[in-house]
């Protein structure tokens, strides 16, 4: 099959997650409710899945006016006058406030107390004089002159956060701290959340043993299986590992047909043109329509997305992704989250990539989108750097990297201190 650009693969795979949403579903059988697909969870376990109902302010928020400073509750006229003012009393959080404020009256508040009606601006403590007469009619306070202090002044009005009833957050968000903090405030102790997709990883390879295994003076362990789950994992996938396939025809067939049970399917290896490449092969006879069959971009160029057929059910998307590590991480991240995401519910949009300026320079041949392990230093400036690598299977280059940076097919070279692409994990 031809090479596609990246952006022409990128398209592939949105077409695809389109194609699925205006079909009416991503998971399930044929027709099934979309209900079905979802679960709830405590809230103590919602974090990173994707919420599959909207979130509704049960309540104003803030449900009283609140005061955001320790202070004075006043009328803002009156205290900028900076007469003395009777403390008619105290306020602590989670006090029920007076009825009213009387005329020369303020209130001692405290943050997050609820500021009493008639008051409409709170001046800090830090700004107030006390009367220095003790004087036995009670407690006078002013605000210190030249002070004024405006009517709203370190008050948040009640519901100027939100209102009873609003959305706050719609479905199709992936959860995270912020949210799962606004959950809470919203009295939700469960979330109905997305199931997570099942996704069946299938290495291929002769030379592979388990990493519990000793390998032969020739074998290698299977790096890619555990590092492949790692990534589901984190896309939020749930990821069924099953046993690695020499490169025979008969295994890879079963292990195919095993995996018509799952959501998504990856197969690493086996892939590119040597002759005991099989799994182009063996998906074919399993009646795979193929969308794309090899990318120009280094490392990853023999990727594989198509989709095989099975009864009752939508058709399973699948990645055959290189079998060299740090090819198959890299076209995971560019090809498989988008469609993971997707097939989770979840309407961020992956892959993700930031801008950052390039420390050292990069020098090479125009034709590929290049994506090449490199260390970010995230701090204000985000400098990244080139990690020398041995090409794509040095797993220990992949692992002192954090992110890849982008070169652009038309590019021969980056001069440092240019504004570069990089792609993120
Ligand atoms: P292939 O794509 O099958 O031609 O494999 C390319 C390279 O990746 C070879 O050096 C393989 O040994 C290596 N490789 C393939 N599968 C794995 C795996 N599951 N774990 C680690 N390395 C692998
Ligand atoms: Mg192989």
């Amino acid at each position: 099959m031809a090479l596609v650009s990246y952006l022409e693969a990128a398209e592939e795979i949105r077409r695809f997650v389109l194609a699925r949403a205006e079909s009416g579903g991503f998971l399930g059988e044929v027709g099934e409710e979309s209900a079905s697909l979802t679960e709830t969870v405590a809230l103590g376990a919602a974090a990173g899945r994707v919420l599959a109902e909207g979130i509704q302010a049960d309540r104003d928020q803030p449900p009283f006016p609140r005061s955001t400073r320790d202070g004075f509750a006043c009328r803002a006229a009156e205290a900028s006058t900076n007469q003395l003012l009777f403390v008619a009393g105290q306020l602590r959080a989670g006090d029920t406030p007076p009825a009213g404020l009387g005329v020369g009256e303020i209130w001692e508040i405290m943050t997050g107390a609820p500021v009493p009606e008639g008051a409409d601006a709170v001046f800090m403590v830090e700004h107030a004089e006390r009367s220095s007469e003790p004087n036995s009619a009670g407690d006078f306070v002013r605000l210190a002159a030249p002070r004024t202090v405006e009517p709203g002044e370190n008050i948040v009005a009640r519901g100027a956060e939100a209102r009873a009833g609003d959305l706050l957050v719609s479905p199709g968000i992936r959860l995270g701290a912020a949210q799962i903090a606004l959950a809470a405030q919203c009295g939700y102790n469960r979330l109905r959340v997305a199931v997570r997709p099942r996704v069946a990883i299938l290495s291929t390879g002769d030379e592979l043993v388990p990493v519990e295994s000793e390998p032969g003076p020739s074998q290698i362990r299977n790096s890619n299986a555990p590092m492949l789950a790692a990534l589901v994992e984190a896309a939020g996938g749930e990821a069924v590992v099953l046993p690695a396939v020499p490169d025979q025809d008969a295994p890879l067939e079963a292990a195919i047909q095993q995996a018509l049970q799952a959501d998504l399917l990856l197969v690493t290896g086996g892939i590119s043109a040597g002759r005991f490449d099989l799994v182009e092969g063996a998906l074919t006879r399993a009646g795979a329509q193929f969308f794309f069959g090899g990318v120009a971009i280094q490392p990853g160029k023999p990727v594989v997305f198509g989709e095989l057929s099975r009864p009752g059910r939508l058709p399973l998307p699948f990645l055959a992704l290189p079998g060299n590590p740090i090819s198959s991480a890299v076209t995971f991240l560019l090809f498989a989250a988008p469609l993971l995401a997707a097939l989770a519910g979840d309407s961020s949009a992956l892959p993700r990539f930031a801008l950052a300026q390039l420390l050292g320079e990069w020098r090479g041949n125009p034709g590929l989108t290049r994506f090449l392990p490199a260390w970010c230093d995230f701090g204000l400036a985000s400098e990244v750097r080139l990690a020398p690598w041995q090409g794509s299977g040095d797993i220990a280059a992949f692992a002192s990297s954090n992110c890849f940076l982008v070169v652009p097919p038309d590019a021969e070279e980056i001069p440092e201190g240019s504004v570069v692409r990089i792609l993120l994990p």
